[in-house]
């Protein structure tokens, strides 16, 4: 047994993250690119030290201000839907530990992110900076309001829950996007909404469980 835990964590993250992708593809997580990412990405670097031994398992753990780092599968689910309509540019609203971030960055040409607590939009950015993510674009904001300056996107996905979609984030998709978000209070529902030259279209997928999508700054 080693006395520093983070040597122990660096000598078995490999093998807990083959162990979390092994049960990824059992959940019938397919997209190779996307599991490949997951088994390389140092997941255990976007919690808190005390958490490390923790990061690799299916569950959301806490990441301060009341917030949560998704679920690896929830990770996996929604980038998996994403992909399919092979985006070059993402949007993503509530960076939190910017792990969904980073493995989006290392899937699509460039990824821009809006948090609205500075606190975790400084920490996500400090990780970016160690692993060298050049790809990705930080914004400290209501992400309700979208970031209409780089839109539209062809593909939005939202890692906190809304009562209901907000339109800003429609109206930034572009023609063959997706934007994949939870909504809903008590009970959530995973969304999938397309945009086509017609209209929108939209899917609801399984219950989901995310913290609130909620208004202005801290
Ligand atoms: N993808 C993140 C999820 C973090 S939890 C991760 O895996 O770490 C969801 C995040 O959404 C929180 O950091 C929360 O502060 C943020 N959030 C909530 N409402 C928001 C809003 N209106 N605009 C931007 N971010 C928001």
């Amino acid at each position: 047994m080693s006395i520093n835990p983070l040597v122990g964590i660096g000598m078995t993250s490999q093998r807990t993250r083959d162990r979390m992708v092994a049960r990824l593809k059992t959940q019938g997580i397919e997209n190779t690119a996307l599991l490949a990412v997951m088994r390389s990405l140092p997941r255990h670097m976007f919690v808190d030290e005390a958490l490390a031994s923790r990061a690799y398992e299916d569950t959301a753990l806490p990441i301060g201000h009341g917030q949560t780092i998704s679920q690896p599968y929830s990770v996996a689910k929604m980038t998996e839907i994403l992909l399919a309509k092979q985006p070059k540019s993402i949007l993503e609203i509530g960076t939190g530990s910017g792990y969904q971030t980073a493995v989006l960055s290392q899937l699509v040409e460039r990824v821009y992110s809006v948090e609205r607590i500075e606190p975790l939009q400084k920490q996500a950015r400090e990780r970016f900076y160690q692993l060298k993510y050049n790809n990705i674009r930080l914004k400290y904001s209501d992400g309700s309001w979208g970031w209409p300056e780089y839109g539209p996107y062809e593909g939005i996905i939202v890692t906190c829950a809304p009562e209901t979609v907000p339109a800003p984030l429609i109206e930034q998709l572009a023609v063959g996007g997706r934007l994949v978000i939870p909504v809903g209070g008590d009970k959530q529902s995973l969304r999938v909404i397309e945009r086509s030259h017609s209209g929108v279209e939209e899917q609801v997928l399984d219950p989901v469980s995310f913290v609130p999508l909620l208004p202005g700054q801290i």
